[in-house]
């Protein structure tokens, strides 16, 4: 039962634990909380048996002691015993060697009688023996310390006592009994009379009190006891095993008992001990039984044994104590053993990272030297492929440049070519004077050439030409004359409002280039219109003049309005356009801090909107964002 008590708490105790540590985050991964499980699995299956081991451990060493103790007792306790018997020894000798006892056993007489017993009360008194008499050959007691008292052994046969029968035939006897006459245990020691002759005469007999030997050991709260040759107990520390037998009577037994009367007027009842190995299971006072280990000494009087009795209750208690020592150790050992696991398992996962990191490190590194290479080798790559570039930039400008030239001298040229045919006609009807204006215009048209030619500056993007003046209205009825002649064959009706003069800070040579282009392109987009129209319009807007050329052409889409004013691009048929006079002018226009946009008329066709900044007052304002 006891078992009980000790196995639930050390569980509880031990799933606690189990449910601190689990709390205590030892536990990171399901790889590590199934090996803690598993050490927990093997430790709690390990404990019973550690505990049945640290129990055992404690229990014997227990008992060691237990049992070391119990026989330095006994020992002590025999001796003491021994020495209560023995002091004794010599006086029934001494008793039967004086002379007035032989002569009383010879020839009594009254006197005899009283010297003797007053001789043997003396003895008694100064020996401390219980009792000291004398019997006669028959048993037959004559003379007695006691002989003054009602229980005197005085007239008392005691013949059926052994140690009256073994003095007479051996000279010498010993015997425990009850005593017959006074009812008190002892111890009697008996020596055979002898007279000179060396006939028998009787016996002299010393009782010793034994009773006194038991009191010592109930003082010491020790379980002592004396057994004799039946196994009945003599004396004892504890009252209630006293004339109790440990085993069963045999009938000879209690014959020889009957006939000795050793236990006179006392009822012999069995103990009802039982013993297994060297337990032995006594009854207590309560009523119930308690487990002793029998220790005992055989003592000098033959078939006596001495028993020490040690208590087997204080042997399992320290046994349990052990078994809590060795669980809260078992349980501190475990947690060690766990604890210094998870400490190396941190230890281990720190190197690992570190390794890992050191790794990563060194990856990175390698990757930066691969990269920094690669990037060297880019960007050598790099500046080679810009200074192609720049020497195809430099190509491209320089194409531009001479398409550029290409595309303005063209229109110029035309008109040469028209009027020098012109001028020849004239010449050769002899209308001189005609003929000197067509000249006139020619040399005007090789000056803007010439001014063309030198304009390298429209694509180095200079800054914009400072004092300079031209009447803008001058240079459309310019352009338009230089233009008469395709105009005419084209059909187009031109509608004209356009101020006497409106004086733009500009130079003549880059508004009729404007002027060429725009309107060029508009004579372009009404080739196919039945009845194809253009609308000039110059007004005055914002501090400046602002000129709107609008036609009744194609138009365009919203996506070709991004890209109108690009470098080369064009929708006209390969060999009829450039793509390079809107470029120009927009290039123009900016030169001069002026603004120039398209849109496609909600009627259809486009409208080319240019601003330039008025001469009479200066402003940085533009008309329209280009
Ligand atoms: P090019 O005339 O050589 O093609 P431009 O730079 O002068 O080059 O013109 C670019 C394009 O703009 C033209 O191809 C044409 O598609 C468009 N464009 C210019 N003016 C007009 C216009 N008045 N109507 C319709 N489209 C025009």
């Amino acid at each position: 039962m006891w078992i009980r008590f000790v196995y639930q708490p050390i569980t509880a105790l031990y799933y606690g634990l189990y449910l601190q540590l689990l709390e205590n985050d030892m536990i990171k991964t399901k790889r590590s909380v199934w090996e803690l499980r598993r050490i927990w699995l093997i430790g709690f299956m390990l404990l019973p048996f550690s505990l049945l081991l640290g129990g055992w451990l404690g229990f014997n060493h227990a008992k060691e002691k237990a049992l070391q103790q119990a026989d330095e007792r006994l020992n002590l306790y025999a001796s003491s015993f021994e020495g209560a018997i023995n002091r004794y020894e010599y006086l029934p000798w001494l008793v039967a060697q004086t002379p007035d006892v032989r002569r009383l056993l010879d020839e009594a007489s009254d006197s005899l009688v009283n010297r003797v017993n007053q001789f043997l009360l003396n003895t008694r008194n100064t020996s401390m023996a219980d009792e000291v008499y004398l019997m006669d050959s028959s048993g037959l007691t004559l003379v007695s310390s006691n002989f003054q008292t009602p229980e005197t052994f005085v007239g008392n046969n005691y013949q059926f006592r052994p140690y009256f029968s073994d003095a007479m035939r051996t000279g010498r006897g010993e015997f425990f009994a009850i005593g017959t006459t006074t009812g008190l245990p002892g111890y009697f020691m008996s020596e055979q009379v002898i007279s000179q002759q060396g006939t028998d005469l009787g016996v002299a007999v010393v009782k010793v009190n034994l009773e006194p030997l038991q009191a010592d050991w109930q003082l010491a709260g020790e379980k002592v006891f004396v057994s004799d040759t039946n196994r009945i107990i003599l004396l004892s520390s504890h009252p209630e095993w006293k004339y109790r037998y440990l085993n069963p009577l045999s009938d000879q037994q209690l014959d020889d008992l009957r006939r000795n009367r050793q236990f006179d007027g006392v009822e012999l009842t069995p103990l009802g001990a039982s013993s297994r190995a060297d337990v032995l299971n006594m009854p207590s006072t309560e009523g119930e039984t308690a487990s002793y280990l029998n220790r005992s000494v055989e003592l000098s009087r033959p078939g006596w044994r001495l028993h020490y009795l040690v208590s087997v209750e204080p042997l399992y208690q320290f046994a349990l104590l052990s078994a809590a020592v060795v669980f809260i150790l078992y349980i501190l050992a475990l947690t060690a053993i766990l604890w210094m696991r998870e400490r190396s398992r941190r230890a281990m996962a720190a190197v690992k990272a570190e390794q890992r990191l050191r790794a990563l490190n060194d990856t990175l590194e390698d990757q930066v030297i691969e990269r920094t290479a690669e990037l060297q080798k880019r960007t050598t790559e790099l500046e080679r492929i810009q200074r192609e570039l720049v020497q195809s930039e430099k190509l491209a400008a320089l194409g531009i440049m001479a398409a550029g030239l290409s595309h303005e001298l063209n229109q110029p040229l035309t008109a040469v070519k028209t009027y020098a045919a012109s001028g020849k006609k004239l010449i050769a009807k002899g209308a001189l004077e005609q003929a000197e204006t067509i000249l006139d215009k020619i040399m005007t048209l090789t000056s803007r050439m010439s001014d063309i030619t030198s304009q390298l500056k429209v694509f180095v993007r200079q800054a914009p030409a400072q004092h300079l003046k031209a009447d803008w209205s001058a240079r459309i009825t310019f352009v338009l004359d230089m233009l008469e002649h395709r105009i005419q064959q084209q059909g187009v009706d031109i509608k004209m409002d356009v101020p006497i003069k409106a004086m733009v800070r500009a130079d003549d040579a880059r508004i009729e280039q404007v002027l060429v282009n725009l309107i060029s392109n508009a004579l372009d987009a009404v080739v196919d219109c039945p009845i194809p129209e253009l609308a000039i319009n110059l007004h005055h807007h914002n501090q400046g003049w602002c000129l709107q050329i609008k036609d009744n052409g194609s138009g365009f889409s919203n996506d070709e309005i991004k890209h109108l004013f690009e470098p080369f691009y064009s929708t006209k048929k390969v060999g009829q356009g450039m793509g390079l006079g809107l470029f120009i002018c927009y290039g123009l226009i900016q030169d001069l801090g002026g603004s120039i946009r398209a849109e496609s008329r909600p009627s259809g066709g486009a409208l080319f909107e240019v601003w330039l900044p008025s001469t009479e007052e200066r402003t940085d304002e533009k008309a329209y964002a280009a």
